[in-house]
């Protein structure tokens, strides 16, 4: 980039000076990889390795290229969370559980899924290992005597979001018996 100087009319002068032996400008064999990783919308590695290939990608040197940003911003997904319509004024109100598994690896006690509880009051967590999914209320039975035992309070409200899932019949009548409403 170069400044101008009005002389007069619409003339400019250049302000600068020669610069003798030539200016190199170095692109590094990734840069231009990335590059044309763009240029070609972003394509995938192995797809831009096939170009490769063909020799059309001009100054390419090797299809090494370092991680791309945009790309990984791109996979990031979003989600948005519902606003909560209770309010939780004390300790067991409002309960919590989820599911997970399986798990790749198989705890010692040989453990594919956990479930969580989370009193959203004190937001503390529990976790117990399962070997199946339905053994989820054997767990909750055993969780809610020892907290309800040490607590004080009696769990009011639970809540799963992927419920149908693991809930079978007995749950559900343990849950009416014991006055729980489910959510
Ligand atoms: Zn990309």
């Amino acid at each position: 980039m170069m400044k101008g100087v009005m002389t007069g009319g619409s003339t400019y002068r250049l302000v600068g000076s020669v610069v003798v032996g030539g200016a190199v400008a170095e692109v590094s064999e990734s840069d231009s990889t990335a590059l044309w990783h763009m240029r070609m919308g972003h394509i995938g590695g192995h797809e831009l390795n096939e170009l490769y290939k063909t020799g059309l990608l001009g100054g390419m040197k090797n299809c090494n290229m370092d991680f791309c940003k945009f790309c990984m911003m791109r996979k990031q997904s979003k989600m948005s969370f519902k606003t909560g319509l209770h309010t939780t004024k004390g300790l067991l109100d409002y309960v919590h559980y989820d599911v997970r598994g399986p798990i790749r690896e198989q705890s010692l006690g040989r453990s594919r899924y956990f479930v969580l509880f989370i009193d959203d009051y004190s937001k503390n967590v529990w976790v117990y290992f399962l070997r199946q999914k339905s053994e989820v209320f054997e767990k909750f039975k055993i969780w809610k005597a020892e907290v309800e035992n040490q607590i004080g309070r009696k769990v009011k409200y639970l809540r799963s979001d992927n419920d149908t899932k693991y809930t079978d019949g007995k749950f559900v009548k343990f849950c009416e018996e014991h006055g729980i409403q489910r959510h």
